[in-house]
């Protein structure tokens, strides 16, 4: 297994809407490889939640982990939500992608989600709570879109700059 780099913003490439990922795709060495290589990733970082985008390829799939036990990873691949709660719930979220920043979002509590695993298996999961905001966090990476968009304008103001004194001070 190996690291792989991790985009950060404002890189051009955390815009760009993933293709689906294709049926042979799944008996690919490499696409398995890439899954493990993704997970030994974010468990480095460490992160709960890393999405293909973020690592430079354009697939619809991402992995999760919100078990501080790290002992419980998910894999979705070609991910949509089926339903949303009305229910909302609101996460200080924090992206690796945007590193060292955090701003409150609020998304569905609980949602259904539907699902290929790494095996290319159709699963339907109904997850609530901090695995809920992770995969609609994750899901819209997919779509190149990142936590900040949420933000008012003076909230990502803040929030970008304080992005730009932390890469200032890591010089
Ligand atoms: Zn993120």
């Amino acid at each position: 297994m190996s690291l792989l780099p991790i985009l950060e913003y404002p890189d051009a490439a955390l815009r760009k809407t993933a293709a689906p990922v294709a049926v042979e795709r799944f008996a690919d060495p490499a696409f398995q490889r890439l899954l493990d290589d993704m997970f030994q990733t974010m468990y480095e970082a460490p992160g709960i939640g890393l999405a293909s985008t973020q690592v430079d390829v354009f697939e619809r799939f991402m992995v999760i982990d919100v078990t501080e036990t790290r002992d419980q990873p998910l894999v979705f691949v070609n991910p949509t939500i089926r339903e949303r709660s009305s229910d909302l719930r609101v996460h200080t979220e924090g992206c690796l992608s945007i590193p060292g920043v955090f701003a409150d979002v609020t998304r569905a509590d609980g949602i259904l989600v539907e699902a290929f695993d790494r095996h290319g298996a159709r699963f339907e999961l109904g997850v609530d709570g901090l695995l809920a905001t992770c995969v609609q966090h994750e899901l819209d990476h997919l779509d190149g879109k990142l936590f900040i968009d949420y933000l008012s304008p003076l909230k990502r103001d803040r929030a970008l700059k304080k992005l730009e004194k932390l890469r200032k001070s890591r010089e």
